[in-house]
């Protein structure tokens, strides 16, 4: 049996990995975090995944899992992907919640044609024991999830973006489908989905 640690802070996170997870890790156990948050200075969801992960894996000498994510928007050329946690506080300065953000956005794409955008997770597994084996001690998995942003928010569900997000066939938002049907598509549930695979090689 091995122990993880969960290596984010956000509790609507933790509520999702905790379903994805769950009986998917077998006998292993997963625990929280709440050791010191590193920087996310990252210039990618996979390096800031790493980070994140690789802070919690040195606090505890656990191996540590971690997520980190973001929708990108086509038609902003991106944005706000890397940065979408702290997107109106990027842009107005002050300490914002996920409602600013979610308006900030719908602002943003106001009259815009192209609505296209994908949720990206990328999950990271650091494991400094194996580091020290001599094996790797690190890996990435990412998950998309293709959709499109609605011109108002729809639904309760979910959290951040997740009342102006359609994922591609479903015909609602992402905060008007239930838990599971969310694990079963997103972003987050594809790229742990792909790392539940390499744990269960790793540690059985
Ligand atoms: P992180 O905690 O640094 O990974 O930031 C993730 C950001 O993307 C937060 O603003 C979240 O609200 C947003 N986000 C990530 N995944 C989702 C999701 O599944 N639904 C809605 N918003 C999400």
């Amino acid at each position: 049996m091995t122990t993880f640690v969960l290596a984010t802070h956000n509790a609507h996170k933790v509520q999702e990995l905790r379903r994805i997870l769950g009986d998917r890790l077998g006998h292993h156990q997963l625990i929280g975090y709440d050791g010191p948050e590193p920087a996310e200075d990252g210039d990618s969801f996979e390096a800031n995944a790493l980070i994140k992960a690789r802070a919690a894996a040195v606090f505890t000498g656990l191996p540590a899992i971690a997520d980190d994510s973001g929708i990108c928007v086509d038609a902003l050329g991106g944005a706000p992907g890397i940065h979408s946690a702290r997107y109106a506080e990027l842009h107005n300065g002050t300490a914002r919640d996920d409602l600013d953000n979610l308006r900030l956005l719908v602002t943003n794409m106001a009259g815009k044609p192209d609505r296209r955008a994908q949720f990206v997770c990328a999950a990271a597994l650091v494991d400094v024991a194996a580091l020290d084996a001599g094996t790797p001690g690190e890996h990435t998995e990412r998950g998309t999830w293709p959709g499109s942003v609605l011109e108002a928010p729809a639904g309760s569900g979910g959290f951040g973006y997740d009342p102006i997000f359609a994922p591609d066939g479903w015909g609602v938002s992402a905060a008007e489908l239930t838990p599971a049907q969310k694990d079963a598509d997103s972003h987050r549930g594809r790229a742990f989905g792909l790392l539940i695979t390499v744990l269960r090689e790793r540690y059985g």
